[in-house]
């Protein structure tokens, strides 16, 4: 049982290092050239305020994610790690990944075994501190809304 205990205990620490690298050094920060849906994400709570943007691609595939704005460490983090889970997914896939995820961070969900990614466990975490689930919540919402809203629209075609 203390081998348990001890792997728990890294496996803690690797989860904890692992939302510390992606706060520190985010993936996909920043803005794509041509984004086709566009979403702004606030938490008030924080302060936290991301956009996101997404290209969608004419298959329904999202091609290229990125996202930009200020936050606190939980939620570029979570930003940050949504781009890379979503990226390369269909729409629909991105949208049903979107709502377990939200799920999981709310404490509705038990981790489940198709959720093997560390990075989603690694924010699963959050829930000891139920305070910054919002934060976490944040780029996943912010996706929903971008998903959502066809960014087409405002084009002629
Ligand atoms: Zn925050």
């Amino acid at each position: 049982m203390n081998a348990h205990v001890a792997n728990h205990n890294e496996l803690r620490e690797l989860y904890r290092e692992l939302i510390l690298d992606h706060a520190r050094s985010p993936r996909h920060f920043g803005k794509l050239q041509c984004p086709t849906h566009v979403a702004e994400g606030l938490n008030p709570l924080c302060g936290d305020r991301l956009t996101v943007e997404l290209a969608i691609g004419k298959d329904d595939r999202i091609a290229d994610a990125a996202f930009n704005g200020s936050g606190c460490a939980i939620s570029v983090a979570s930003a940050s790690i949504m781009t890379e889970t979503i990226i390369g997914l269909l729409r629909s896939e991105a949208t049903g990944r979107q709502q377990s995820i939200v799920a999981l961070l709310r404490g509705e969900l038990e981790p489940a075994e198709d959720i093997q990614l560390a990075r989603i466990r690694a924010l699963a975490g959050v829930r000891e501190f139920p305070a910054r689930i919002k934060c976490a919540t944040l780029a996943w919402q912010a996706l929903r809304s971008a998903i959502d809203e066809d960014g087409t629209r405002a084009t002629t075609e």
